[in-house]
């Protein structure tokens, strides 16, 4: 039977006790309306309050509910990986669990699919219910990272996408530890294509996006797509040798050809204290790329399952 799967949703959810259930009952709708063999897999994120018993009470009266229990908080790109792994579906969606990416969307999607498209992501046309400041630091991000690398990802889209089961069997074979999801998708190619969407207020609970999330979060995509942060302090180290040299040049001429000096102490410890700041800068810039390598070279697992029988074990093929 689960051979002939033919849509999988991936639902990442983290102390979501509050909405889980309402999307529960709109998903089920939604692909109900479709008509074709599906399965809600629910990823829990080492959630603490009853977000995993309430899955399973769905999973107990409904056989196309499944739940993926990680052992602690691996957090939300790992959550999106796990159930890439166990999606057995020909098409998969990802999709938060706070309905602010509406399941109504996953009808439109598919039709997209079915006209040939392997990706099909959610653009955000309007973002509802979120504070200015998380709206401008996520507009600024997706600009900055456009401007840092290389790989076109698309402005203003989060996880909520469709993909074919070839995009995801070829996501499935990277397994870079500090992932940026919705980049590596872009990386992998294929045919790519967007449907708008205003994303509505989260339907209940609290973001679980705190900004120190968000911090690493930024990291994790700018650093896995482009070194150039590196290249920082190539330029930075000719643009101040380049002012030390013209001042040295103007201190001289004070010197020889007037009869003021150059005043010490002020301009010295200013020289020092800056310099200083911008050497520890480029340090912890070249920080962040030596602890993720570190990360990689450790080569552990990039998730564990609290309870690895109930999932299908044989059915993932990892290539670590
Ligand atoms: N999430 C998760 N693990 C985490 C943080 C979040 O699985 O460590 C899930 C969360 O349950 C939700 C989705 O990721 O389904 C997006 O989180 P949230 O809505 O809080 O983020 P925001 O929309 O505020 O950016
Ligand atoms: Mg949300």
């Amino acid at each position: 039977m689960d051979q002939s799967i033919r849509y999988s949703i991936i639902i990442p959810v983290y102390n979501e006790e509050a909405v889980v259930h309402e999307t529960y009952r709109r998903l089920t709708e939604v692909m109900k309306g479709i008509g074709e063999p599906y399965e809600l897999l629910f990823v829990n994120d080492g959630s603490r309050d009853r977000t995993a018993e309430l899955v399973e009470t769905f999973a107990e009266s409904d056989g196309c509910v499944k739940l993926l229990d990680l052992s602690r908080n691996f957090g939300h790109q790992i959550a999106i990986t796990a159930g890439m792994d166990y999606a057995r579906g020909d098409a998969i969606v990802i999709i938060d669990a706070d309905l602010q990416d509406p399941p109504e969307l996953i009808p439109q999607m598919i039709e997209k699919w079915e006209e040939g498209y392997e990706v099909v992501y959610a653009k955000r046309a309007k973002r509802k219910g979120e504070t200015l400041f998380k709206k401008w630091t996520a507009s600024m991000f997706y600009r900055t990272l456009n401007a840092l690398t290389e790989v076109d990802i698309p402005l203003d889209t989060g996880d909520f996408r469709l993909m074919d089961r070839k995009v995801v069997d070829a996501m499935r074979s990277i397994r870079e530890k500090n992932r940026f999801v919705r980049g590596l998708v872009s990386w992998v190619g294929f045919r790519q294509t967007a449907i708008e969407f205003v994303r509505e207020e989260r339907f209940a609970g609290e973001t679980k996006y705190p900004l120190k999330k968000m911090l690493r979060f930024s990291m994790d995509g700018i650093t896995s797509f482009s070194y150039k942060p590196l290249k920082l302090a190539t330029y930075l180290g000719f643009a101040i040798s380049f002012a030390s040299f013209a001042y040295l040049v103007i201190s001289l001429g004070q010197k020889l050809f007037t009869t003021s000096t150059v005043a010490g102490w002020a301009s010295l410890i200013a020289c020092v204290l800056l310099l200083n700041g911008v050497i520890l800068i480029i340090l912890g810039i070249l920080g962040e790329y030596v602890g993720r390598i570190y990360d990689e070279t450790k080569n552990r697992p990039l998730y564990i399952l609290r309870n690895s029988e109930r999932a299908n074990p044989e059915e993932v093929n990892l290539s670590v």
